[in-house]
């Protein structure tokens, strides 16, 4: 099996930014996940896990709402690992409309919601969310204002690439 593309970037190596994952072309659609990245991997703790749910349910809402970006948006939800988020975009073909420089300052106003939220965190009943418990928006508020920081003060948006395996008989493999 190929070692999918996000699993070549060296890990160890990666600092919070914002960096494009993948682009996949769809006829005559571009379709982007950006790599939201919030923390430093394997060197920070992870965020906690309900605060990255409360993440996702402020964010998405504030994307999902936000008149110029909802209609090109597809997808926001976190990382396994819990060090970030994915965000899905769609653009035409030939469109430059969606970089990590043109999408970070919607990520900081979107960070800034999170920050200033008051209220009860949307979509947190029995009815709307499979785990209507598992929220601290506290942690949300105080992990937004970090990766915003983060952002604002030192914006990273090239991966750290991986070396690339090397089998036993000294073959190097490049990405197909
Ligand atoms: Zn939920």
């Amino acid at each position: 099996m190929d070692l999918i593309p996000s699993f070549q970037v060296d890990h160890t190596d990666l600092k919070p930014g914002i960096y494009v994952s993948r682009t996949d072309l769809q006829g005559n659609v571009k379709i982007i996940t950006f790599d939201l990245r919030m923390t430093s991997p394997n060197r920070e703790p992870a965020i906690n896990i309900a605060a990255m749910h409360t993440l996702e349910h402020l964010i998405a809402t504030y994307l999902r709402n936000r008149e110029g970006f909802k209609d090109t948006m597809i997808y926001f939800g976190p990382m396994g690992c819990l060090t970030g988020s994915y965000l899905i975009v769609s653009e035409g073909k030939d469109d430059n409309r969606y970089t990590p420089e043109t999408l970070k300052d919607i990520v900081i106003d979107a960070l800034k919601f999170v920050e200033d939220y008051e209220g009860e965190v949307p979509g947190t009943t029995p009815q709307t969310c499979g785990n209507y418990l598992m929220h601290d928006l506290p942690m949300a508020k105080y992990e937004a204002a970090r990766y915003r920081k983060r952002l604002e003060e030192n914006f990273v948006s090239e991966y750290p690439k991986a070396a690339r395996p090397v089998s036993g008989d000294g073959v190097v493999f490049h990405d197909a």
